[in-house]
């Protein structure tokens, strides 16, 4: 197939700029559960987009209010001043959020939420007069985004090696992958809760009284699918109540049905202080992200005289109006598709067609929760990622899209896919495993 190669000036995110713009891959349209590449290809999606597109592409009535809102109003502050939809939007999420979770600041994107989050728990430490919480904690092999505070509590290597000193005042639970114990396990792995008691020991080191709050993804997504070992989440919940921690879930990808349910709180009975979220919030239509919040904290930034700014945060586009239509537009979709019960539904034919892939060629785990995988290959003797990068581009030759991540690729469709989807993708998924060696 021929690729024009491409102007030199777009400086693309996370990616090998000049090996892709000398052989492009180029998507034009989308629609339903397809990309139609640039030189006229059906590509099937399954990876949302990046993790977003919740509700499959092209959803009319996503395109009709984001018209609409724009002809009527195309942006409005929110500093000192408002407009209803924001306000529609907060309450309409809170109905939808774990208990006690009502109150919602607005982002525009993953990383935003994640540095707001951080930032609502270090003021709320403060507020509640206990201002030597200033430490925060992340996890090995975390992914909060890329700006300086998820980046800091974030664990991948490659994404905070060349910035220097980052936040201070940060350490790391171990990370929760661990392949000999739990290989090709379906659903939470078996092993691995004790992981979380490394936060005891974290406590003993620095202190309670000066720890804010242990952020984590309830499923690690972009690290390559690593999920959360039965009763880890609770054990976390256990030890950051009983020290005063905020304990903060990450669900910019596990948000909005991913793994059943709304969140993975939900999926997995643990409630946190703060869930931050984007992506699928507005079905990757129009940026937008999201903090939610429990009430007892907002309420702690609400003692002060009434005149007074409680949280000295925002942005410009916090609660932008276009991005307010498209996320309303798209909690009725999911609301009215019940789309976020179908991971559940969905989970066990999704298990059993990843069962068959476990004898293809240099499969080292399969992980997999909801409707989302991990497919990890044995690391190649050219370097890490070598092979999930081929598979990536063989997959894309042959109508398919995943995400590569290391050594593994990451499987995240729509949660419109049907049966008949699911058969296609891993068949076209085996192909590209068998050619690419
Ligand atoms: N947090 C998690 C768990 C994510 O997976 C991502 C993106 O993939 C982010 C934060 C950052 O989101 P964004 O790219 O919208 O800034």
């Amino acid at each position: 197939m021929a690729h024009t190669a491409q102007p030199d000036h777009f400086w693309m995110p996370f990616t090998a700029n000049r090996q892709f713009k000398s052989a492009p891959r180029l998507l034009e349209r989308a629609e339903g559960m397809y990309y139609t590449s640039d030189d006229g290809r059906q590509i099937l999606d399954g990876t949302a987009g990046l993790w977003c597109c919740n509700a499959g592409h092209g959803r009319r009535e996503i395109t009709e209010a984001v018209t609409q809102q724009l002809s009527k109003m195309d942006f409005a502050p929110t500093f000192q001043m408002g407009h209803s939809l924001p306000f529609q939007l907060a309450e309409r999420l809170s109905e939808i959020t774990p208990a006690g979770l009502n109150r919602v600041f607005f982002t525009n994107s993953g990383s935003e939420s994640v540095d707001t989050a951080l930032k609502i728990a270090l003021a709320y430490q403060r507020a509640i007069g206990q201002g030597t919480r200033t430490r925060l904690i992340g996890r090995e092999l975390g992914y909060h985004g890329v700006g300086f505070g998820g980046i800091s509590v974030g664990g991948m290597t490659n994404n905070r090696k060349a910035f220097g000193a980052l936040l201070p005042g940060v350490d790391h639970l171990p990370h929760t992958l661990d392949i000999e114990r739990n290989r090709f396990c379906k659903g939470l792995p078996e092993h691995g809760a004790e992981k979380a008691d490394e936060l005891e020991r974290l406590v003993t080191l620095h202190g309670a009284e000066n720890i804010a709050a242990v952020i984590v993804e309830p499923m690690s997504g972009s690290s390559g699918v690593i999920l959360p070992p039965k009763g880890y989440l609770q054990r976390l919940r256990e030890i950051t109540r009983k020290h005063g921690i905020l304990l903060i879930f990450d669900e910019v990808i596990t948000g909005f049905g991913r793994v059943g349910e709304a969140f993975a709180s939900q999926r997995w009975g643990v409630t946190p202080d703060l869930i931050t979220c984007a992506k699928g919030l507005t079905n990757g239509a129009v940026p937008m992200g999201a903090v939610f919040v429990a009430d007892e904290l907002y309420e702690a930034f609400m003692a002060g005289p009434d005149s007074a700014i409680e949280f000295f945060h925002g942005y410009t586009y916090s609660g932008h109006p276009v991005a307010c239509a498209a996320a309303l537009a798209t909690l009725d979709i999911y609301a009215r598709e019940n789309l976020f019960q179908k991971a559940i539904e969905l989970e066990g034919y999704w298990q059993s067609a990843l069962k068959n892939l476990e004898d293809l060629p240099h499969i080292a785990d399969i992980r997999t929760v909801g409707l989302v995988a991990g497919v990890q290959f044995e690391p190649h003797a050219e370097g890490v990622g070598k092979r999930a990068y081929g598979i990536f581009r063989q997959c894309f030759e042959d109508g398919l899209l995943v995400r590569a991540s290391g050594d593994t690729i990451a499987l995240s469709p729509p949660l419109i896919i049907e049966k008949s989807h699911i058969d296609d993708l891993f068949s076209r998924f085996a192909d590209a495993i068998r050619k690419a060696g």
